[in-house]
């Protein structure tokens, strides 16, 4: 008798049904009498066990809105069911359906699962983002080469990342799973051994319009030697996965860094005009790129020098907030007399009190920056720039909304 999976208290009656009845498929599946290359006997010698129900249990699965009418229906759906299906934040195992797709050419469909250990599903989904990843499948790798586009990939059903003693029977579990959803949506290419299967579930593989992209079922695959090692041992060999992890990740970036620092002081060194013209064109780039971030750079890189008076002129007491700043006031017939002693002149001092006042009664203010000047040229100039352009505009839009 099949094995039900514990789905926990916050579970819907829709969650707990359609829970069923893919557990029901999946172990009509792995009941099969079938060469155990077709499908792996771990499992049924697992999950068929009575430790089956204490796996399912490790691996509550969620279900994708929909499931239950879409595995209920007497035709398989539209591909746009598998446009509809959820992305899940937060470290979670799943298993992802993905729709690609390309003018003229019926869609294609791939299932999978992402059970890593440590970093849950979204690796692994991401793969399919990037048509040039190693790590995609054969058959979406050649449809992405022909011409296919991913349309959307999105999770059927997932669960929390088990813990490390748990981890080999939930992957099973999981394999299970994908299996028997690559199956009942045909998303497997055929072979002869179809007919070990096509009696068990509800549709014909005639009736879907999708390319099949998987190439083999994931109930042939099994999780290596992990299931015979007591519980304390799976837990240290996963902590020594996860310390071998971060070590090789350590040593890559401190590996990175050094080549990117020996690159760095070569070139640097072969020609220093050329790697400071090269340096200068970087950052052009990326901040006509990147300008609302560049912006926030410069603000906090303002603010900072300001605190920390990084540009100060001892002489005048004041601090600027860039070395060009303070560079142009070096310059300044103001600084130069203060610094040679020479009193200011009378039209200087004139200047000053202007300068003053109108900074005191705020004659030239731009609301929109909240920001003042000490005189019409200098508002005027601020008006053209893009900074104000864009913060008036962003006022003028929010006025409209509101
Ligand atoms: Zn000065
Ligand atoms: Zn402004």
């Amino acid at each position: 008798m099949p094995v039900q999976s514990t789905l926990g208290g916050r579970a819907t009656s829709e969650q707990t049904t359609v829970g069923r009845l893919v557990d029901d498929y999946m172990f009509r599946h792995i009941n099969l009498d079938v060469p155990d290359w077709y499908i792996n006997p771990d499992h049924k010698a697992l999950l068929g066990s009575a430790e089956g129900a204490s796996i399912c249990a490790a691996t509550p699965l969620t279900y994708a809105p929909g499931l239950l009418d879409v595995l209920q229906a007497d035709t398989p759906p539209s591909p746009n069911f598998f446009m509809t299906t959820p992305t899940v934040d937060g470290k979670s195992w799943a298993v992802y359906a993905a729709l690609l797709t390309k003018d003229g050419c019926d869609p294609a469909l791939y299932i999978g699962s992402g059970t890593d250990a440590l970093c849950g599903h979204r690796k692994r989904v991401a793969v399919y983002h990037d048509k040039e990843n190693r790590m995609l499948p054969c058959y979406v790798r050649a449809l992405y080469d022909g011409g296919f586009d991913l349309a959307h990939v999105g999770l059927l059903c997932w669960a929390p990342i088990p813990s490390p003693e748990m981890v080999q029977r939930a992957r099973l579990r999981f394999l299970a799973v994908e299996g028997t959803l690559t199956n009942l949506f045909f998303s497997v290419i055929p072979t002869c051994m179809d007919d070990f299967w096509a009696d068990i579930v509800p549709w014909c593989r005639e009736d879907v319009v999708w390319r099949s992209t998987n190439s083999h079922t994931a109930l042939q695959e099994g999780v290596g030697d992990g299931l015979n090692l007591s519980e304390e041992q799976l837990r240290r060999r996963e902590d020594d996965r996860k310390r071998r992890s971060k070590e090789r990740s350590k040593k890559a970036y401190v590996k990175n860094t050094q080549a990117m620092r020996a690159q760095y002081d070569l070139e640097r060194a072969r020609d220093i005009d050329a790697f400071r013209l090269k340096k200068r064109i970087q950052a052009a780039s990326w901040t006509a790129k990147n300008r609302p971030k560049a912006r926030e750079g410069w603000a906090r890189g303002k603010k900072k020098a300001l605190a920390e008076r990084r540009f100060y002129c001892e002489t005048c007491q004041r601090v600027f907030a860039d070395s060009s700043k303070l560079a142009r006031h070096n310059k300044s017939t103001l600084h130069k007399n203060k610094s040679e002693g020479v009193p200011p002149t009378a039209k200087a001092l004139e200047r000053q009190a202007y300068s003053a006042r109108v900074i005191a009664d705020r004659t030239f203010h731009c609301a929109p920056c909240n920001q003042l000047f000490n005189c019409a040229s200098r508002l005027e100039a601020h008006n053209s720039t893009r900074k104000h352009l864009d913060k008036h505009a962003a006022v003028i839009a929010s006025q409209q909304i509101s």
